[in-house]
């Protein structure tokens, strides 16, 4: 299988290569060259375990990757999960399921497409003989699980940035508890746009973006995108067969990475009937499926702050399939959104996608809601799928994250705090983070010398 760029101007690459470059050189993301049609196999897969379906899945796409690796890539990636069901399956209602994503080591759904790109990267580190250094930066998630799937690597380090004191003291805990001597949390005096900005100016100096092997972490390289399918499948797969010809998937949404591996497997012949995109107040993906228009905003702070964002950036993705896989079409669309700052759209498949919106105030009154109805709890990003699901539908949410990851809000919601022994333990753990002023070259200088 190779893939290719939503720009066009990059030749086919193998997987390997999409995985280790990440963004194509054209500035596009990179995507399978075809998507097989996976509705033979379906019968067959159904009473495979999760690593099994794994294994099978990527399989069609890993295509060089030798069979008996991947398998061992998958078990290592998911062996650190405290689910036996790695992403279980819960009824909470007659038409209305949740799909538990918070099971993996740093209790959010990120750990599933991290953990298994980390081992991917250790594995090319062993083929290669070479090292590499990830850097990234983080308002939050991303960089724990960033973090925790290249710990144990011994030719990986990771240097993730993130602003001093705007992270949840939690979250800070998953990144500067680890105890690991390969990974170095950084906290900038700034803000998280300070971090990103010092990131891309580090990138833009190809000299010692090259010198220190420099990978950069984020929301769009190609295997995250298809180790979050499987979970969707294996809970399709999971449900009574008089179900799954109607079923909708609710996911909470930032840069439509998540509903976008969802989406992959429509298109690949699964029967879903509907994806529904649930923003918070940040609602660029819940005006675009209601008025058609693609307009960033302003990012306003919520009590759901992995999705605080205003730029889908994997929607790019999604433009290329809308756009017929036209590269030229791709281009000129991403050139007005980025000149003008939006685009219109003719056509967009409204009758598959639907959205909502929820502020604030909704998110506490959802998890309060939830939690009276189901005895169920859940993190306020989860809060907001809860908001109009459809009844004409077996509904699927998504939970993205463990509520105990965010105990203030759910503390003013229901008047407890639901708790975590993986989180209780990194309580005890002493903070390990390098204060440094947000300029590159005092990253720079930091990096040069622990880079390995
Ligand atoms: C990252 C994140 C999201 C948003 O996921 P996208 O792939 O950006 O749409 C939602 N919930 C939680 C808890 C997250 O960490």
């Amino acid at each position: 299988m190779k893939y290719v760029s939503t720009r066009g101007q990059t030749d086919p690459v193998s997987f390997r290569e999409a995985v280790a470059i990440g963004l194509a050189p054209d500035g596009g993301l990179f995507l399978p060259e075809t998507l097989p049609d996976i509705s033979p196999r379906l019968p067959g897969w159904r009473n495979l375990s999760y690593t099994e379906l794994c294994a099978e899945f990527l399989g069609l796409f890993a295509t060089d990757v030798p069979p008996e690796v991947l398998q061992q890539l998958i078990h290592r990636s998911y062996g650190a999960f405290t689910h036996p069901e790695i992403a279980p399956l819960r009824k909470i209602d007659d038409r209305l399921y949740v799909l538990e994503l918070f099971h993996g080591p740093t209790l959010a759904f990120k750990d599933f497409a991290l953990q298994f790109l980390g081992n991917l990267y250790g594995w090319e580190c062993e083929q290669t003989g070479r090292t590499i250094n990830v850097l990234g930066a983080t308002s939050g998630d991303t960089g724990a699980a960033a973090i925790h799937g290249l710990l144990g690597k011994p030719k990986a380090a990771s240097f993730i940035l993130y602003p001093e004191g705007r992270v949840s003291p939690l979250q800070e805990r998953q990144m500067t508890c680890t105890g690991a001597a390969n990974v170095h949390a950084i906290a900038i005096d700034g803000s998280f746009d300070d971090a990103q900005r010092v990131l891309k100016d580090i990138f833009a100096n190809k000299t010692f973006a090259t010198q220190h092997r420099l990978s950069a972490v984020n929301s769009i390289n190609i295997a995250r995108v298809l180790a979050q399918s499987v979970y969707y499948l294996h809970a399709w797969l999971r449900l009574p067969e008089a179900e799954r010809g109607n079923v909708e998937f609710v996911v909470p949404t930032g840069n439509f990475g998540n509903v976008f591996a969802g989406w992959l497997l429509q298109q690949m012949g699964v029967p879903v009937m509907g994806y529904k995109v649930a923003t918070n107040r940040n609602d660029i993906l819940h005006r675009l499926f209601t008025t058609a228009e693609y307009r960033s905003g302003e990012v306003h702070p919520s009590l759901a702050p992995s999705m605080d964002i205003q730029v889908a950036s994997n929607f790019e993705r999604f433009l290329y399939y809308a756009l017929d896989e036209n590269p030229t079409r791709v281009n000129n669309v991403m050139a007005q959104i980025k000149a003008t700052g939006a685009y219109r759209f003719d056509l967009l498949n409204r009758s598959l996608f639907s959205s909502s919106s929820a502020s604030d105030d909704e998110i506490t009154s959802l998890i309060r809601r939830v939690y009276e109805r189901y005895r169920y709890i859940v993190d306020p990003h989860t809060a907001c799928a809860f908001k109009d699901i459809n009844p004409q539908r077996i509904s699927i949410v998504l939970a993205t994250a463990h509520p105990a990851k965010f105990p203030a809000a759910i503390r003013d919601a229901i008047g407890q705090e639901p708790t975590s022994p993986v989180l209780e333990v990194l309580k005890t753990r002493p903070v390990v983070k390098h204060r440094l002023p947000a300029e590159a070259e005092a990253i720079k200088a930091f990096i040069a010398q622990r880079a390995i």
